[in-house]
């Protein structure tokens, strides 16, 4: 898990050089048709300014991707997380938040008195807003912009804490099967820290 980690990284500092190695070849392709094994899990945003398998440099197979608006975790992404961690051994799972997310914008404004456009967008609202309060929380006096980066990063955590409450994925944790992390991506520098 921490080759894959560390591959992932690597993919990473390529992507923000701007030397992408990953091509798809016509026998990686013909490769996969036998099935996947894909070393990561990553659960990000929908941001189409976020896609993993390229801020990564990743190719097709390499790793699993589960993506809503503001990375949140409902029942049927945690189910594709649990589907990939049993069924394909898959033995990381990154929680990806990033700079400039739309979906935690929106929860502030939420936060702030503003209502969702329709039930569904306040729905994701809601699973943000926690981390929104906790950001306040600890910064008081912080402006607008700075409470949305921070309530990015807590909002990863409570992702994270929510995802190791699962039946399936608590066993592998505790059998040491898997390993979670938490990481944010920057669009302004494009490197992902992680948190
Ligand atoms: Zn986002």
């Amino acid at each position: 898990m921490e080759d894959a980690l560390a591959k992932l990284l690597k993919g990473n500092e390529n992507f923000a050089c701007n030397s992408c190695q990953v091509k798809v070849s016509p026998e990686k392709r013909q490769e996969l048709c036998k099935g996947q094994c894909p070393s990561a899990i990553v659960l990000a945003c929908s941001d189409s300014r976020v896609a993993p398998e390229i801020i990564f440099d990743a190719s097709l197979g390499e790793i699993f991707v589960v993506r809503t608006a503001g990375n949140v975790l409902d029942k049927i992404a945690l189910g594709s997380i649990e589907y990939a961690a049993l069924h394909l051994h898959t033995s990381l799972i990154i929680v990806l938040g990033h700079e400039k997310c739309g979906a935690v914008t929106a929860a502030c404004k939420v936060e702030n008195g503003a209502q969702a456009e329709s039930p569904n967008i306040s729905a994701i609202c809601k699973k943000i807003l926690p981390a929104v309060k906790a950001a306040k929380k600890k910064l008081p006096s912080a402006g607008e912009a700075e409470i949305i980066e921070k309530a990015s990063a807590i909002n990863v955590k409570k992702v994270i804490s929510k995802i190791r409450k699962s039946h399936i994925i608590s066993k592998l944790l505790s059998e040491g099967k898997i390993k979670i992390v938490g990481a944010k991506h920057s669009i302004t520098c494009s490197k992902v820290e992680m948190l």
